[in-house]
């Protein structure tokens, strides 16, 4: 089958996915081969790709945001069918019996393991994932706008959560890529005000498109401080800011897998007054599952870049360079 392999991490001007052929992958007796119609393209394939985040296993396919159709399913299999549309998504496998799993979290679970990371995903014709951690897509999304929501989507959503929002609360968001796109839609649905801050023109202009109550570069600037924030781009130096515009009792989410340094806080212009900070790990199948439900009843619109599988390579340097309005999508395989 055809793939972008990665054998070593390298910068992405360097061009580190190799277009190249594999053997087609074998389910073990819980998993399902699935034949890949479209991948997207998230920021943590280019943490993933650059290094930042260590490697677990080389040579890699990367991508975590698979949409395709079952091909054949493992021995021990029922509960999905030959032919099926169905999502592959970043959290691959949890153990299921340790504290966390028991607890309802297995996002924290102690021996979890992620798509595109641990296990090869979905930059390739096929990829083989467990029955269980497999998401049937809704008919309302094609599966090049399908892609998006299922990690972007997902942390978005469960970003959202995090925040603790009341009724008619007022939501601002940092950055304004796949992920916020995706969230400012769900925010705005239940009644929430939006104030995006994004230092691109062109990613302010898809907020205002949204009908965001306030776009701007510079929180300080906001008309009034927010009830939450979350954080999407991957900068430390704006977790500052962002406390500084919450209101007391306000919250903060980092959604991002990887931040730079985090300056440091001033108890009195930061934290106090029970602002708190929190992040977001992963998701549940529980998240998948309502991200799913929620955004096809809205139905969210998914503003996506269209890219073929072996310009894998273009689409990542081009989410680096903030080039991408909305998400970045590979078409794998004709649909
Ligand atoms: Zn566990
Ligand atoms: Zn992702």
């Amino acid at each position: 089958m055809r793939a972008m392999l990665l054998s070593k991490p390298a910068p992405v001007e360097t061009a580190p996915l190799q277009a190249t052929t594999v053997e087609v992958p074998e389910p073990a007796d819980d998993e399902v081969l699935v034949k890949v119609r479209t991948c997207g393209v998230c920021r943590t394939d280019l943490h993933v790709v650059e290094g930042e985040l260590p490697p677990h296993k080389l040579p890699l396919i990367p991508g975590h945001q698979i949409v395709g159709i079952v091909a054949r399913l493992g021995s021990a299999c029922s509960r999905v069918r030959v032919g099926q549309r169905v999502g592959i998504a970043w959290l691959r496998k949890t153990c299921g019996h340790c504290a966390f799993c028991t607890a309802g979290k297995e996002n924290l679970c102690e021996s979890s393991t992620y798509t595109g990371y641990d296990a090869d995903g979905g930059y390739a014709e096929y990829a083989v994932a467990p029955e269980a951690f497999l998401y049937p897509i809704p008919d309302s999304f094609d599966d090049v706008s399908a892609a998006p929501l299922l990690c972007a989507g997902i942390i978005g959503y469960r970003a959202l959560q995090r925040c603790n929002l009341q009724t008619n609360g007022i939501l601002a968001l940092y950055g304004f890529g796949a992920s916020a796109h995706l969230v400012f839609q769900i925010a705005q649905h239940r009644g929430h005000k939006l104030f995006v801050v994004s230092q691109g023109e062109h990613h302010q202009e898809a907020a205002r498109e949204l009908g965001a109550n306030w776009v701007g570069a510079d929180p300080a600037k906001m008309p009034e401080p927010a009830d939450a924030a979350i954080i999407f781009a991957p900068a430390g130096w704006l977790v500052l800011p962002a406390l500084e515009s919450l209101k007391k009792g306000g919250t903060l989410v980092l959604a991002g897998i990887y931040m730079s340094e985090i300056p440091p806080l001033n108890y009195d212009r930061h934290l106090f007054y029970e602002r708190d900070v929190r992040t977001v790990t992963a998701n549940t199948r529980e998240d998948a599952q309502g991200l799913l439900l929620e955004a096809a009843k809205i139905p969210v619109r998914v503003r996506t870049c269209l890219y073929p599988l072996e310009k894998a390579n273009q689409a990542l340097l081009e989410l680096k360079a903030g080039k991408i309005q909305g998400s970045a999508v590979l078409q794998v395989s004709a649909t």
